[in-house]
């Protein structure tokens, strides 16, 4: 177990660590274009917190990107092993995205919804249960 910690994880050669220090406040899969992309497969799985419950030691590079409703979001990776990491959204500044594949345990995580089930590869295989949207619901946009 993460200890004193609700979770930890790191890049793949360790240079950037983090704490986890609650729950997240949502888990989500996305399949947009974007996501697809950095992930280099066929979503991204992101566990989302408060950015006071989550520390992080080690320098990130970053890419901003333009979201459909005009947002920005800022993808942290690691700068040496390219690891994705971290993700930030302007429209919800206390809230920071971290990615579920970085967690050194990650039993817990469990996507509430699946967003942008529009642009999902057929050859990526989701599970029926979990909510699924076309695009990006209003209420999960923040
Ligand atoms: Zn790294
Ligand atoms: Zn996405």
């Amino acid at each position: 177990m993460s200890g004193e910690y609700f979770a930890t994880g790191h890049c793949l050669c360790g240079a950037v660590n983090y704490t986890i220090s609650a729950a997240p406040v949502r888990m989500g899969q996305c399949h947009c274009d974007d996501c697809r992309r950095t992930s280099g497969t066929g979503h991204a799985s992101n566990a989302f917190f408060n950015k006071k419950h989550v520390r992080i030691e080690g320098e990130t590079s970053h890419y901003d990107s333009t979201t459909d409703t005009g947002s920005i979001i800022t993808r942290h990776f690691c700068p040496k092993c390219g690891s994705r990491l971290f993700g930030e959204n302007n429209a919800a500044a206390n809230i920071i995205a971290v990615t579920a594949g970085t967690l050194d345990e990650s039993h817990w995580f469990k996507a509430n919804a699946i967003v942008y089930n529009k642009r999902k590869p057929m050859w990526d295989i989701m599970d029926e249960n979990i909510p699924t949207f076309e695009e990006m619901p209003a209420p999960l946009e923040k």
